[in-house]
């Protein structure tokens, strides 16, 4: 199995990395540091968590080259539109305290003001073309979003940021990402928006499926998600603040699934989303003040 990834630019990308959505900022340098000493060199982070400044100060901390580690992160709606998005790259570049992103995202689309997305792309393009940023990409975008995208600019996302766990693949999105030769790269790869979000389904922890796979392998739950998403050929970054699980999710490179485990998982998809419709992202209702660096 590759630990690593080759972007649509040549950029490498570690093959899993770690997420900090919800990680409390008195939390995130802990977590970091950790996930660091344990081997991630992937963090994946968005000016909306309010926690890049943690992130940034855990990578210092580390000891490593900043040429080891390979930071993400997420421009928000409200950033939007070209002069908006090249301020926010600032913004959140200052709270890394880098000069430059690994990977640079718009962390939804905007449907009802398409051309605001588009502008914050043409930014991202910017930015790539300055060396700003090494590899820019989108998140929450469906087929439609991405066909209007390609329509109206030239650099095509290197990854598309999603919801996809067991019980929500995505099949058409996780399509056109490869008809676009973009690298899906899944949110909440372990199922986590399931453990809170009343979708008519239970959490992917307690699946009777993934358990069994689990004991047969003597592995838990939640590396059994992980090898399953990796072994599709998708970017995962799981998110923990428990050491031990940080440790449990990296250690995911000594085991395989056979084809029919993989299918079996692949059958538990009730293409019921955990997360918000993203044709239902708007401004008015998602709209978030992002503070200056
Ligand atoms: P995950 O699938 O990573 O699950 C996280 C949850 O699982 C947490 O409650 C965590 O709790 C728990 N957990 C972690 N490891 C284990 C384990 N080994 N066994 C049991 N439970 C475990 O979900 P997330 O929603 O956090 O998604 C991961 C990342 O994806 C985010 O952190 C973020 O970076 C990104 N994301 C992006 C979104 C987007 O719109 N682009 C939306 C949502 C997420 P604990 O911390 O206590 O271990």
């Amino acid at each position: 199995m590759a630990m690593t990834f080759t972007l649509n630019n040549g950029v490498t990308m570690p093959a899993l990395g770690f997420g900090v959505f919800q990680t409390p900022p008195d939390e995130t340098v802990a977590a970091v540091e950790t996930a660091l000493r344990t081997g991630y060199r992937h963090i994946d982070t968005a000016a909306a968590y309010g926690n890049e400044r943690q992130v940034g100060e855990a990578v210092r901390r580390s000891g490593l080259a900043r040429s080891e580690i390979f930071l993400e992160t997420k421009i928000w709606i409200s950033d939007y539109g070209y002069d908006a998005t090249l301020h926010a790259f600032d913004k959140s570049a200052g709270k890394l305290g880098v000069e430059q992103i690994d990977l640079l995202i718009l962390h939804q689309a905007l449907p009802g003001r398409f051309e605001l997305t588009v502008d914050a792309y043409r930014a991202l393009e910017t930015l790539l073309g300055d060396g700003r940023v090494r590899a820019i990409g989108v998140s929450n975008f469906m087929r439609e979003h991405l066909d209007k995208l390609r329509k109206e600019t030239s650099v095509v996302p290197a990854v598309n940021q999603i919801e996809i766990h067991p019980y929500f693949t995505q099949p058409d999105v996780l399509a056109a990402d490869a008809e676009h030769g973009i690298l899906s790269q899944a949110w909440s790869p372990i199922g986590g928006i399931t453990f809170y979000r009343d979708s008519g389904h239970t959490s992917t922890l307690e699946d009777a499926t993934i358990a069994r796979i689990a004991q047969e392998h003597g592995k838990s739950p939640a590396q059994v998600m992980l090898r399953w998403g990796m072994q599709h050929g998708r970017s995962l970054i799981p998110k923990s603040t428990n050491p031990q699980r940080i440790a449990e999710n990296f250690d995911v490179f000594d085991f395989e699934l056979t084809t029919e485990e993989l299918a079996a998982i692949d059958a538990l998809d009730t293409g019921v989303r955990g997360g918000p419709d993203p044709e239902a992202v708007t401004l008015e209702t998602f709209g978030l003040n992002i503070p200056e660096a």
